[in-house]
C-alpha cells in the first residue's frame, strides 16, 4: 500500500473529473495540474508533469516538500509545482489548488478581462471577483511571484493572462467545484460583454455581506 494513498487518490479523482468536463482542454491532453496539502506536514500531493490523466494510479502522484524535493513517487512533478507551493505559502486557508486551461476563462485571459462579482452563489464560493494574474512563462519564477502576489486578495479563482485559470479551496472538493463556478461565470460574462450592453454588478455592500456569510458558514 503506497504512502498518502488517500491524498493521492483525491488528486486523481479531481483531475479525472475535470478532464471529463473538458476543463483541461483536449480530451487526451495533459494540460493543467492539481495538488492537495497533506495534513499538518509541509508536504503536498501533486500531479506528475505531462502524464495523461485517464491512466493515473496513486503511485504516479508525486509527494513534494515545500523546498520542492520529491519525497515519494518516481515521476517528475508538475512544472507548476513552485506556483502551487507559492500559493500555499501565501494562503494558510488554502488546502487544495487546481490549475486548468478551461475555455471561457482562457478567452478572458487573452483579452485581459477580470470578472466583477455578478451572482450571489458564485461570489460566495469564489470570495469576490476574479482578478487577472499578469503573464509570465509556464513554470517560471516570475509566474510563481506574480501568482503569489495576486492570491493575497483572499479570493478563490483567478485568470492567468494568456494561459488559463487557477482555483483554490479549503478542500480539494471545493477547489474542484470552484473550477466549474469560474467557467460558468466566465461563459456568462463573455456573452454579456459581447452584447455591448451595460452589465450590472452586485452592489458593494452585498458583496461584502456575501463574503462574510461564506466565511461564517464554512471558511472558503
Ligand atoms: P504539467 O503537465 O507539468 O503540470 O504542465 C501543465 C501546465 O498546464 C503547465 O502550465
Ligand atoms: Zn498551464
Amino acid at each position: 500500500m503506497e504512502q498518502y494513498s488517500e491524498e493521492r487518490q483525491s488528486v486523481i479523482d479531481s483531475a479525472q473529473w475535470l478532464l471529463s468536463q473538458g476543463y483541461f482542454g483536449p480530451e487526451l491532453g495533459t494540460a493543467g495540474n492539481v495538488s492537495v496539502r497533506i495534513g499538518d506536514e509541509k508536504l503536498i500531493a501533486i500531479t506528475p508533469s505531462g502524464c495523461p490523466y485517464q491512466n493515473l494510479v496513486p503511485d504516479d502522484i508525486c509527494i513534494v516538500d515545500f523546498d520542492q524535493n520529491v519525497v515519494s513517487g518516481t515521476h517528475r512533478p508538475s512544472v507548476e509545482t513552485g506556483m502551487h507551493l507559492g500559493v500555499y505559502e501565501a494562503r494558510e486557508d488554502v488546502r487544495a489548488i487546481v490549475h486548468t486551461h478551461q475555455p471561457f476563462a482562457s478567452i478572458l485571459s487573452i483579452i485581459n478581462e477580470p470578472i466583477p462579482p455578478l451572482f450571489d452563489d458564485i461570489t460566495m464560493a469564489l470570495g469576490g471577483g476574479v482578478e487577472v494574474v499578469p503573464y509570465a512563462m509556464s513554470g517560471s519564477v516570475d509566474l510563481v511571484q506574480n501568482v503569489a502576489k495576486v492570491v493575497t486578495n483572499g479570493c478563490n479563482a483567478f485568470i492567468m493572462q494568456n494561459h488559463g485559470a487557477l482555483c483554490l479551496g479549503a478542500t480539494i472538493e471545493k477547489a474542484t467545484k470552484n473550477v466549474a463556478f469560474l467557467e460558468k461565470i466566465a461563459h456568462v460574462y463573455y456573452h454579456a460583454l459581447a452584447t455591448g450592453k451595460k452589465i450590472t454588478q452586485l452592489p458593494k455592500e452585498a458583496v461584502e455581506m456575501l463574503i462574510q456569510l461564506s466565511k461564517d458558514k464554512e471558511g472558503i
